[in-house]
C-alpha cells in the first residue's frame, strides 16, 4: 500500500460493531464501503455518515458477495466482521440447519468476501485483513459450540492466510472482542440472567470477575485496534490474534 488514501470494506457494518470499524475508519481518513443484510441499518448509516458507500449483501451468498465486488472494485483493507450467535444449547440439542448457518455466515462468508478482496489486493502490491473473532475462542463458552468453532475456523483461516499471502505483502490477523458494551452483549447478559433465575445486576457482577480489568468493552476500541493493524505502523504484523477484552479469563 502507498501513501494515497485507504479503501475499506467492513463487512456487517451497518451496526454494531462493525459500524464502529467503520466510524473508525471514517475519522481515519479512508474511504470507506459497508455492507449488511439489513437495508433499514445502512439506510440509518448513510444518513448519519454520508460518505459511507453501502452495499446490501449477505455474505455467506457467493452471488451477492460478487455482485457487491462487481461494483466496488477492489479494496486495501478487508475487515471481515459479519458473523451471528448462532444456536444456543448441548451438542445433542442444535439443530444441524442452525450450525450450518453459523458456519455459512461466519465462517464461509469470510471465505467468499476475503478471495475476491485478495485478487485485486495481489493486483495492487498488498493489503490487509482482519478478522473479527471472539474472546470465547481461548476460553470455550458451554452450550455454544457452533458460534466457538465457525470462530475458532476463522483463526485457522487467518494463520494459514498469513502464511499463505505474506510473499504477496498481504497481511492478516485476528481481533478478539470480549464482552462487548452493545444491545448485543448486554442481551446475552440479560438472557443468561433469565436461565440462571438470576438478576442481571449478579449475572454481569459474576461474568466481570472473570475479566481481568472487570471491563466491558467499547465498540470503538476494536475499531482502534482495527485501524491500526491496517495501519503502515504495522506493516510486518501478520498472523496475530489479538484480544480487546481486558483479559478475559473464563466463561461459564
Ligand atoms: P450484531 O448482532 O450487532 O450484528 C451486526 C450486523 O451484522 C447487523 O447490522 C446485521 O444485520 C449484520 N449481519 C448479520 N448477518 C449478516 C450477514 N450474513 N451478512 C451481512 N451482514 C450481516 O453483531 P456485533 O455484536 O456487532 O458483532 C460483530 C462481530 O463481532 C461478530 O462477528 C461477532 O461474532 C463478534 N463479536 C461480538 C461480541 C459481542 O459481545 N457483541 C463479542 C465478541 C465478538
Amino acid at each position: 500500500m502507498d501513501d494515497r488514501r485507504q479503501s475499506v470494506l467492513v463487512t456487517a457494518g451497518g451496526s454494531g460493531i462493525g459500524r464502529a470499524i467503520a466510524e473508525r475508519f471514517l475519522r481515519a481518513g479512508a474511504e470507506v464501503h459497508v455492507c449488511d443484510v439489513d437495508a433499514d441499518a445502512l439506510a440509518a448509516l448513510e444518513a448519519e455518515e454520508p460518505m459511507v458507500r453501502s452495499y446490501r449483501a449477505d455474505v455467506s451468498d457467493e452471488r451477492e458477495v460478487a455482485a457487491m465486488f462487481d461494483a466496488i472494485g477492489g479494496v486495501d483493507v478487508l475487515v471481515n466482521n459479519a458473523g451471528i450467535g448462532g444456536p444456543r444449547g448441548s451438542i445433542e440439542e442444535i439443530d444441524g440447519v442452525e450450525w450450518e448457518r453459523t458456519i455459512a455466515v461466519n465462517l464461509t462468508g469470510a471465505f467468499h468476501v476475503t478471495r475476491r478482496a485478495v485478487a485485486a489486493m495481489k493486483t495492487a502490491g498488498g493489503g490487509a485483513i482482519v478478522n473479527i473473532s471472539t474472546a470465547s475462542v481461548r476460553t470455550g463458552m458451554p452450550m455454544r459450540t457452533a458460534y466457538v468453532a465457525s470462530k475458532q475456523g476463522l483463526m485457522g483461516f487467518t494463520a494459514n492466510l498469513a502464511r499463505e499471502l505474506g510473499p504477496d505483502n498481504i497481511r492478516c490477523n485476528a481481533i478478539l472482542p470480549g464482552l462487548i458494551d452493545n444491545p448485543r452483549g448486554r442481551a446475552l447478559v440479560a438472557r443468561m440472567a433469565d436461565e440462571n433465575g438470576r438478576s442481571v445486576a449478579e449475572t454481569e457482577a459474576e461474568m466481570l470477575r472473570f475479566i481481568s480489568m472487570r471491563c466491558w468493552i467499547d465498540p470503538a476500541e476494536v475499531g482502534d485496534l482495527a485501524v491500526f493493524l491496517a495501519s503502515p505502523a504495522a506493516r510486518h504484523i501478520t498472523g496475530q490474534f489479538i484480544g480487546v477484552c481486558g483479559g478475559a479469563e473464563w466463561e461459564g
